[in-house]
């Protein structure tokens, strides 16, 4: 990669952001494609996250990814949002066009697309159980309700949330069924999964280092496609779990590849080369 003086800068902006993907994703899709583009991570701790937003317009930085803890917090110091970050409530991707600011959220269409190239799987009038309430299980509820998924039982630890995001989302797409219920409650978790015909993991349970979720598995319907947003380890204990049962099942290495995917296309309006993309990730 050469730098010059017309170089475009990228980047990310999170607290920590060491542990990050995107610049290697990013830098190898630059090189691939021939842009004189450069992707950076930016440490921006809370307290100055305004005045990176300004940073960004000042300096002209082209485009930037947000990652926690600033997805939310962001929107505040935008120009506008696209319907599917004013959905989830979060920006992860920012264009800077002239000084204008323009975020978007790209967990969505990542979340569909992995969904659609590694499992075939199409959610539309299906019955999908989602586990977790957090931000990813935001983005999951968004782009199932976009495409129209008929029933979407939420299962958390925290029940309030679950029901909070259920009410939300319901009261946005009055059609769907949205229910809420705790990770405690055995009958409904087993009920959920009998009845599912896509289960999401939405939840930091089973990621190296914290522990899967216990689930009675003997209840998933064979033809249930699993999806699996945790990606490190590359297969966790719920998709080894779901395959030696024999169903569909994929980790969320495919969401990240997509996610970064589409931020690509929107910063710079080519074709994002994803197999380099997919090369490039060190998983
Ligand atoms: P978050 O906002 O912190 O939410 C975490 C969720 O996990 C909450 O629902 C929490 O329940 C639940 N949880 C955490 N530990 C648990 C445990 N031991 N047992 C049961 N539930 C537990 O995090 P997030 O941003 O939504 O991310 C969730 C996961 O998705 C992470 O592993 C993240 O790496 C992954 N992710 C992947 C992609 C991708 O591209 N593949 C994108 C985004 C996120 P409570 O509400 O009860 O605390």
């Amino acid at each position: 990669m050469k730098i010059s003086g017309e170089t475009k800068v990228y980047g990310i902006f999170g607290h920590p952001v060491n542990h990050s993907f995107s610049p290697v994703m990013h830098n190898a899709a630059f090189e691939a494609a021939g842009l004189n583009c450069v992707y950076v991570a930016f440490d921006v701790s809370p307290e100055d996250l305004g005045a990176s937003a300004g940073a960004l317009r000042a300096m002209s930085i082209a485009g930037i990814n947000v990652t926690v803890p600033h997805k939310e917090s962001i929107i505040p110091f935008l120009d506008s949002i696209s319907p599917e970050a004013e959905l989830v409530g979060a920006v992860n991707t920012i264009i800077n066009s002239g000084g204008v600011l323009k975020g978007y959220n790209t967990d969505v269409g990542g979340f569909l697309m992995a969904l659609k190239e590694d499992l075939d799987c199409e959610p539309g009038g299906m019955r999908v159980t989602v586990l977790g309430a957090g931000g990813a299980a935001r983005a999951v509820l968004t782009g199932l309700c976009m495409k129209g998924a008929s029933e979407i039982n939420v299962i958390n630890r925290t029940v309030s949330k679950a029901q909070g995001l259920a009410d939300e989302f319901h009261s946005s797409f009055e059609q769907i069924e949205i229910n809420a219920y705790s990770l405690d409650d055995a009958d409904s978790v087993r009920d959920c999964l009998a009845g599912a015909g896509l289960i999401v993991n939405c939840t930091s349970a089973g990621m190296k280092g914290v522990e899967p979720l216990a689930l009675p598995f003997e209840a998933l319907s064979k033809e249930a496609f699993v999806y699996d947003l945790v990606y490190n380890p590359v297969e966790t204990e719920l998709v080894k779990a779901a395959r030696e049962r024999g169903n569909n099942a994929r980790t969320g290495l495919g969401m990240l590849l997509y996610q970064g995917a589409e931020s690509f296309e929107i910063w710079t309006g080519t074709v994002a080369p994803v197999d380099v993309m997919k090369k490039a990730l060190p998983l």
